[in-house]
């Protein structure tokens, strides 16, 4: 399982369409200050669910849509799209390749799509859960988070070991259960 593609409309600084495609191994983004590339990584943070304007660097949600600049009006829409290579079916879907779309307006409407299809962002919560690659797993290293593993209380830490190890899932589904 591999990020295959990008697609980014609207979002940030990307005002116009944009691809960005991966391959397995190391990727490296490297541009000059303010070109981007932490919108890149904000863009992946965002399309898994990230509920956080803080954690995407801004202050309200509605700061992920481009907002404009002196040439260039602003869009009424961010769209991400990331693709993920699935031939291992690591997650549970019968697809080789997994589309992960989220759409923000800037009435502050939101919808998700998996393979073109409208969801809930649980669905994809529970798509991703486990494979380390939610907002929450350890595929997303923000700034500070390795300091935050060294030095964080073991309750935390064991968090980590949990995703890693498959077994949120099951957790979140017992939790569930109990609150009924
Ligand atoms: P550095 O090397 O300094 O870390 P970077 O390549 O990571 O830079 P980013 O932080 O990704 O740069 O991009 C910052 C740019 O994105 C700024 O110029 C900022 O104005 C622009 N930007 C952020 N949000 C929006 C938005 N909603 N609309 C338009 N531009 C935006
Ligand atoms: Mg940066």
């Amino acid at each position: 399982m591999y990020f295959k593609r990008l697609e980014m409309h609207g979002f940030k600084s990307f005002a116009e369409p944009v691809v960005i495609e991966f391959h397995e191994g190391v990727t490296c983004i490297v541009g000059p200050n303010g070109s981007g590339k932490s919108n890149i990584s904000d863009a992946i943070r965002w399309v898994l669910g990230e509920q956080s304007p803080k954690a995407l660097r801004g202050g309200k949600m509605e700061e992920v849509i481009f907002a404009g600049t002196a040439d260039r009006k602003s869009r009424g829409m961010a769209e991400v799209t990331l693709v993920i290579d699935n031939s291992t079916g690591i997650l549970d879907i019968d697809y080789n390749e997994v589309a992960i779309t989220r759409r923000m307006y800037r009435s502050g409407e939101s919808e998700y799509l998996i393979n073109n299809n409208q969801c809930r962002l649980r669905d994809i919560r529970e798509l991703i859960m486990d494979t380390g690659i939610g907002v929450d797993g350890y595929s997303l290293i923000g700034q500070g988070k390795i300091s935050d593993i060294v030095s964080n209380k073991p309750e935390s830490r064991r968090e980590i070991f949990e995703e890693a190890a498959g077994v949120v899932m099951y957790k979140s589904k017992k939790a569930e259960a109990e609150r009924k």
